[in-house]
């Protein structure tokens, strides 16, 4: 039988019953929330399109795998079967767990940057970009131009323009650059995939000038579907062929485990043969996550980790997965609804910035947007543009985003098709009235990250 989608490839054993709030009500919440998704508590949500972070439904494998969780302070069997899975997966001799992504970078980061330092990125993750400033370095973004139109078609927009690499390793100076990252698919691009090519001709740049390149990998699986599917040579290579390829170009990654290893909580830093540098991970990581063999995690932690890397590979899995944000980017195509085309990997970007073209960046069209998506349906979202930016570290001024989205990131295997109907409709409804929609201005932020504790108020 061959349908226009790809229903899930599982069945539903346990429901979760959620509620929808009455109109009033919800505004009402977002008053109190300062206008600040972060700040609703989630059973005010009707449907969480916040993050795909740790919010997964896990397998009866994963849960089963919670009751065998061995405890014990050091050595645990869970330990030794998730860095066996890990380095069969990424061909990586070291593999430290960690409690989740940011804690990787933490551990990671100071040790190959420092004041004066520079990191290169396809384009740094938020809390990447917060972790390379604490180690007292500069975050500079270098994803290739079509990455900035969200009308052009191209298969791979969150590649490294590797022409524009060159010149700003010669600019700043090879011996400044302390790393260059590849963030696989590259989240802040709208979930865009890398290619293989480029992750290839990124290594070979990084080789030449003795610069380590570190992957951030928290969508690797999503990005070696893509690969499979849009890069020619690789049609007849399965997932696991293509993620090993992906990190042999690589010297260390850096994983956020709660996306594309479908566990609520956990990270994993992996390092290809570097000796000395695995032993100051392991240094830092016991000062700060915990003794090496659980890394701030629990003995079933590792063990639901380990099983979730080998299901987030699973062809049948990511087709499905990959053809949820296929079926509502098609509803919105069918609206002349912008977003970031094609549709990447875990996550819709409304391109907020063509919607809401009366907004201006300073007053965050994307976060404008995403509060309308709660007041009209208690649906979720986050901006994904200026507001999540924030100020310029040397200057303090707001830095104008190189987009202004609003961005619908579905957690994996939690929602249904009709949900995603619901989000359609109610875009489709908010769209009709765009032009009486305004922004907003913060009154109240923190120095870093401000994006998830700022205070706002509507402009008028
Ligand atoms: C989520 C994420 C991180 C941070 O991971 P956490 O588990 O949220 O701390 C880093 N990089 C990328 C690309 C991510 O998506």
């Amino acid at each position: 039988m061959k349908s226009k989608y790809y229903a899930e490839p599982f069945r539903i054993k346990m429901v979760e019953p959620i509620k929808i709030l009455t109109a009033e009500e919800r505004l009402e919440k977002i008053k109190e929330a300062h206008y600040n998704l972060f700040y609703l508590d989630s059973e005010d949500v009707y449907i969480d399109l916040l993050s795909d972070s740790g919010t997964g439904a896990m397998s009866t494998a994963q849960w089963a795998g919670m009751m065998v969780g061995d405890e014990a302070y050091s050595g645990s069997r869970n330990y030794k079967r998730l860095v066996r899975t890990a380095q069969d997966i990424f061909g990586y001799k070291y593999i430290q767990p960690v409690h989740q992504g940011r804690a990787a970078e933490k551990v990671v980061l100071p040790i190959i940057l420092g004041p004066g330092k520079y990191a290169i990125s396809n384009m740094h993750f938020d809390t990447t970009r917060a972790h390379v400033e604490i180690a007292g370095a500069r975050a500079i973004d270098c994803v290739v131009p079509e990455a900035l139109d969200t009308e052009v078609y191209s298969p791979f927009k969150g590649n490294m323009d590797t022409v524009k690499l060159r010149q700003l390793i010669e600019e700043y100076g090879p011996e400044n650059i302390g790393v260059i990252i590849m963030t696989i698919t590259n989240n802040s691009a709208g979930g865009q995939p890398v290619s293989m090519s480029n992750l290839r001709e990124t290594s070979e740049i990084a080789e030449e000038y003795n610069i380590p390149l570190l992957i951030d990998a928290a969508r690797f699986a999503e990005n070696a579907y893509f690969i499979k599917n849009r890069e020619e040579g690789y049609q007849d290579k399965s997932i696991r062929e293509i993620v090993l390829e992906m990190f042999s170009y690589g010297k260390m990654f850096t994983m956020s485990s709660k996306k594309d290893a479908i566990v609520n909580i956990g990270g994993l830093i992996g390092i290809k043969d570097d000796e000395k540098l695995y032993e100051e991970v392991k240094a830092r990581t016991i000062s700060f996550e915990g003794f090496i063999s659980y890394g701030g995690l629990a003995g079933r932690d590792l063990e639901a980790l380990a099983i979730g890397l080998e299901e987030g590979i699973e062809y049948d899995y990511l087709k499905y997965r990959i053809g949820q944000m296929e079926y509502l980017a098609a509803r919105l195509d069918e609206a002349n609804i912008p977003y970031q085309a094609p549709v990447g990997g875990h996550a819709v970007f409304i391109d907020a910035k063509k919607l809401l073209p009366h907004i201006p960046y300073y007053e965050f069209p994307g976060h404008a947007l995403a509060v309308e998506l709660y007041k009209e349906a208690g649906i979720r979202s986050c901006d994904i543009g200026s507001f999540m930016i924030g100020n310029d570290p040397d200057t303090g001024e707001q830095i104008q985003s190189q987009f202004e989205f609003t961005r619908l990131a579905i957690p994996r295997r939690v929602y249904t098709q009709s949900h995603l109907d619901v989000v359609a409709d109610t875009l489709i409804a908010i769209k009709e009235r765009a032009d009486s929609i305004s922004g907003y201005r913060i009154i109240w932020e923190p120095k870093i990250l401000r994006h998830f504790t700022a205070k706002l108020e509507p402009v008028k």
